[in-house]
């Protein structure tokens, strides 16, 4: 057995594969680029090694500096993950040669997969069903516009180096052809510096639905399938096993065709048969056919782990060390369905921008698996995927896998970057998807509904000037004056609360919501509060439609308009100097005291004309957010 192991690769998938390996007790050893000298990753190896700088092509990709830091370290072996050198077939003949172990197949089973058109015209040798296509190395414009007549419309011209949904067009009608093979090209060219193309038969209603496969040079075995037809652009968002509607027909007939592909190549280690399906009816033995092979542990493996109870990281590394396989397909059995749903930072209402920053809280609940490579306080960088973390769930059928899936996006906290939890809840429950029917356009088809932002509703509002007033849970500080009052900007919404002997009236709009303190906690109108997160002047409040409220600016607030009674503390910080006295007539916008936080001094202004009725702390404390500094009356109150 390997003892020690190299991981070529950070994130998520970096930190599952040690822990498999480290609970089999074998060290490892991470690598990590300029960008990730903090990294998850690197925090829980064993030994870390700098490899160079942040950009991929500077660390994650150069083969040579990985190599030598497993020579370096005494590592026997390296483990590639998905992405980067994985599928690098040099990357393994060099790691070979260097005389360790690759995890993973041979460099030739990867070579005899890397290529689209080279695997499919292998994979019709073998018997296996391909999307009818054109997939020759003859790559004249005219003869592609005929075959693409030929094949009918429409149809899918793909890189033959392609992967990651890039450098497909679908082309509707002949008159799209010309177009859509020159982007394709130029899309190839930039992103795998080869711009050769095949075409296939555009599949209507289509499924993706792979098999997960396991070889160990000789023999294969199939541990089912995934269904991964919840896609955007092409890339999967959601994905679960079994898929719905398998028969164990058609199950055994991609199963059989799966292994024979497997096997065609001697293939070794964990790899993905993918087959693009019919979906337009119920699922046929005759309705398949081969797309790809991707010869590498794939992003969705704990889909396949949850049902099958294996743990394909450590079958990965036995085989790797040369054990058989360790189990026969007999032995093999679906326990249930699973999901997996991929959470990323990012902006679903603007496009699905990547969001990046820092992430300044992150929880999960405990009902399901999170597969991560981030904490709270680390940095989502502009260098790699964004994604934040896989959720998966797993329940003895699908409607409570996939309720326990809305669960755990729902008990997920993201705070400090926008997430697409929003929107994966909202797939979670989306009607059709719910009841099993699904294809790959299903996303593209209510992507509008699926993305539209939730506003905050009255209680909302509430409860985040509240936790933005820093008194949720303690009262203190009110009992002062009462009734006090507050008002306030929240986004666009202006909220008002006046502070009463037991509760808190807020009023948003023309509603008000009452605030009452049960247990050291607020409930509004009755209703337990969402669990939030405050981080300066936002509060996240977490849930299955995550928002993310802020205070426009503190000091605006203060000086705007005629305020309340109260000058709060906008933020926590030093109070460096009080400037007026008890007594002392004010003006609105008049400098009252200043608060030093955030490394500024931050002018605390009169939010209206009156008089200093009374100061409640004095210069050189620290103060907490949203504590009453001064108190305002008005001018001629008890004058006499
Ligand atoms: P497919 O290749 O069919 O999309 P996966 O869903 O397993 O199958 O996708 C592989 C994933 O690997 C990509 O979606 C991407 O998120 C990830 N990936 C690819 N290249 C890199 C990279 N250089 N760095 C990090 N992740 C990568
Ligand atoms: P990649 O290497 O980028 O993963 P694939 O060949 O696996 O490329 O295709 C990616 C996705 O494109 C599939 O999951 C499917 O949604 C869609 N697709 C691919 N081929 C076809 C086809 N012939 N008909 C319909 N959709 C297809
Ligand atoms: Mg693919």
């Amino acid at each position: 057995m390997i003892s020690k192991l190299l991981i070529a690769n950070r994130g998520e998938i970096a930190c599952r594969i040690m822990a498999t390996a480290q609970a089999r007790g074998i060290t490892c050893v991470a690598v990590c680029s300029d960008a990730d000298r903090q990294a998850r990753h690197v925090r829980l190896a064993d030994e870390a090694i700098h490899i160079g700088g942040a950009a991929p092509a500077d660390s994650y990709l150069r083969g040579d500096a990985i190599i030598a830091a497993a020579l370096s370290s005494g590592a026997e072996a390296i483990h590639p993950g998905y992405g980067f050198l994985s599928e690098n077939p040099d990357f393994a003949d060099a790691i070979d040669k260097a005389g360790l172990i690759f995890v993973g197949p041979s460099a030739d089973a990867i070579r005899a997969m890397g290529f689209k058109d080279r695997a499919k015209a292998l994979m019709i040798k073998a018997g296996v069903p391909v999307v009818p296509g054109y997939h020759g190395a003859d790559q004249d414009d005219a003869l592609l516009s005929d075959e693409a007549d030929k094949i009918g419309y429409p149809v899918l011209i793909k890189a033959v180096a392609g992967g990651g949904g890039k450098g497909m067009r679908l082309v509707q009608a002949p008159q799209g052809f010309k177009e859509g093979l020159a982007s394709a090209r130029a899309e190839a060219r930039a992103a795998f510096g080869n711009d050769a193309v095949l075409i296939e038969k555009f599949i209507t209603a289509p499924r993706h639905i792979e098999m997960q496969i396991f070889g160990d040079g000789t023999r294969a075995v199939h541990l089912f399938e995934r269904d991964c037809s919840l896609q955007r652009r092409h890339q999967k968002v959601m994905e679960e096993a079994p898929a719905p509607g398998m028969t164990d027909a058609v199950r055994a007939a991609m199963g059989q065709a799966a292994v024979t592909a497997a096997q065609a190549i001697g293939y070794s280690g964990a790899g993905t048969v993918e087959f693009i399906v019919d979906g337009s009816g119920p699922l046929r033995t005759d309705g398949f056919w081969f797309m790809e092979m991707n010869t590498r542990l794939q992003v969705e493996h704990p889909v396949t782990e949850a049902i099958t109870g294996v743990d394909l990281v450590d079958w990965q590394l036995r085989v790797a060390s040369g054990e058989p396989l360790p189990a026969e397909q007999k032995d093999i059995s679906i326990q249930g369905h699973a999901f997996e749903a991929r959470l990323y930072a990012e902006d679903t209402t603007q496009g699905f921008l990547p969001a990046i920053g820092h992430l300044s809280h992150l929880r999960f609940p405990t009902n399901i698996r999170a597969d991560t490579g981030v904490e709270a306080g680390d940095e989502i960088s502009p260098y790699y995927d964004p994604m934040i973390a896989k959720i998966i769930s797993h329940g003895p059928d699908r409607a409570t896998a996939l309720a326990g899936l809305g669960d755990g996006l729902a008990g997920t906290q993201v705070a400090g970057l926008t997430t697409n939890i929003g929107f994966l809840t909202a797939l979670a429950t989306h009607r059709d998807f719910s009841e099993g029917r699904v294809d790959t356009g299903l996303i593209g088809r209510d992507l509008d509904d699926l993305t539209k932002a939730e506003s905050p509703t009255a209680r909302d509002l509430a409860q985040a000037a509240l936790a933005l007033c820093g008194v949720d849970g303690a009262t203190t500080g009110f009992a002062l004056h009462s009734p006090l009052k507050w008002s306030f900007q929240l986004e666009d919404q202006k909220v008002d609360l006046t502070f009463r002997k037991d509760h808190v009236d807020c009023r948003v709009a023309d509603r008000t919501i009452v605030a009452q303190n049960r247990g050291g906690v607020w409930w509004f109108d009755g209703h337990k509060p969402r669990p939030h997160f405050v981080d300066g002047r936002t509060v996240t409040l977490f849930g299955a439609t995550p928002m993310a409220l802020t205070m426009p600016d503190p000091l605006a607030r203060t000086s705007a308009g005629a305020g309340g009674d109260v000058v709060l503390t906008p933020m926590p910080g030093l109070l460096r100097d009080v400037l007026v006295s008890v007594g002392d007539v004010v003006q609105q916008g008049d400098k009252l005291a200043v608060l030093e936080a955030m490394k500024m001094e931050h002018a605390l202004r009169a939010p209206r004309d009156g008089r200093i009725a009374a100061i409640h702390a004095s210069a050189g404390t620290q103060v907490q957010a949203g504590i009453a500094l001064i108190t305002l009356e008005d001018q001629d109150a008890d004058s006499d």
